[in-house]
């Protein structure tokens, strides 16, 4: 995706296929019947799974860093290190990996085997992820083994800042407590990176879904609608963390209903 002079490279870690019902549920029972991003035969919603590369003047940064060699049922990722290098970069290029927040599929290349993958980065993320995965009974052990390597390079993040010029992180609490969108803007235009804030485009286009994965499904119903309608009146290019490809879609209000299309 082309913003201003700049592109944001996605960089794919692998796929989950998981159940719609365990992604969204709907107050009044609707059956999932969304066309740009339907179920397959078996009822399960694609969900990739990966990172976003912008080169920003002589910094390399990666918004997320996929979920590490995993593999189950539905779920595959591990190539995340592969399609770097295919972009052109070594893991030694990256300067900055900005984490959306703080769950597995996005942190999960963060060490490999206690060491840092990307040995030249600053981890920038909100400090009330680091608190609330890494201390008291909300840590996630898992979380902690993988991510206690980075703690001296980590710079946290507590309110909207511009972490370099056209880049910004901005606070969007409710998935997590800590979740962050980014946006990149050059030369006039604009993206967004929208990390879990949403999952599936029918929630875009239809208010009422409700993410299963919220920490506090209350702010991030409100968070997600604030978003939406922040993106259909602007009709900027976004990518949340997970649509196939890690592709970027927009969205329009046309007769008072919201509209997706992809964007390319
Ligand atoms: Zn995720």
């Amino acid at each position: 995706m082309k913003v201003g002079n700049l592109t944001i490279v996605p960089i794919v870690d692998g796929t989950a296929h998981e159940l719609i019902e365990a992604a969204v549920s709907h107050p009044d029972g609707k059956v999932w019947d969304c066309v740009d991003h339907p179920t397959d035969e078996n009822g399960r919603i694609r969900l990739d799974i990966g990172s976003f590369l912008i080169q920003i003047k002589d910094r390399v940064v990666l918004v997320d860093a996929g979920g590490g060699v995993y593999s189950d049922e539905g779920t595959k990722t591990g190539a995340m290190l592969d399609n770097l290098r295919r972009a052109g970069f070594e893991p030694d290029d990256v300067t900055d990996v900005c984490f959306t927040h703080m769950h597995w599929d996005h942190v999960g290349w963060s060490t490999t085997d206690g060491q840092i993958t990307f040995p030249n980065a600053t981890f920038r993320l909100h400090e009330k992820d680091w608190s609330y995965f890494m201390t008291g009974v909300t840590a996630v052990s898992q979380i902690r083994d993988l991510l206690m390597p980075i703690e001296s390079r980590v710079e946290p993040i507590d309110a909207e800042t511009e972490i370099i010029p056209g880049l910004i992180a901005r606070p969007a609490p409710g998935h997590t407590p800590g979740t962050t969108i980014f946006l990149i803007h050059d030369a006039g235009e604009r993206a967004l990176l929208l990390g879990d804030t949403l999952h599936t485009v029918g929630e875009l286009t239809e208010p009422e879904w409700v993410g299963m994965w919220d920490i506090d499904p209350v702010a991030a119903g409100i968070m997600r609608n604030r978003i939406a309608d922040e993106l259909a009146e602007s009709g900027d290019p976004f990518a949340p963390a997970h649509f196939p490809e890690l592709a970027f879609g927009r969205l329009a209000t046309v007769e008072g209903m919201r509209k997706f299309t992809w964007a390319h």
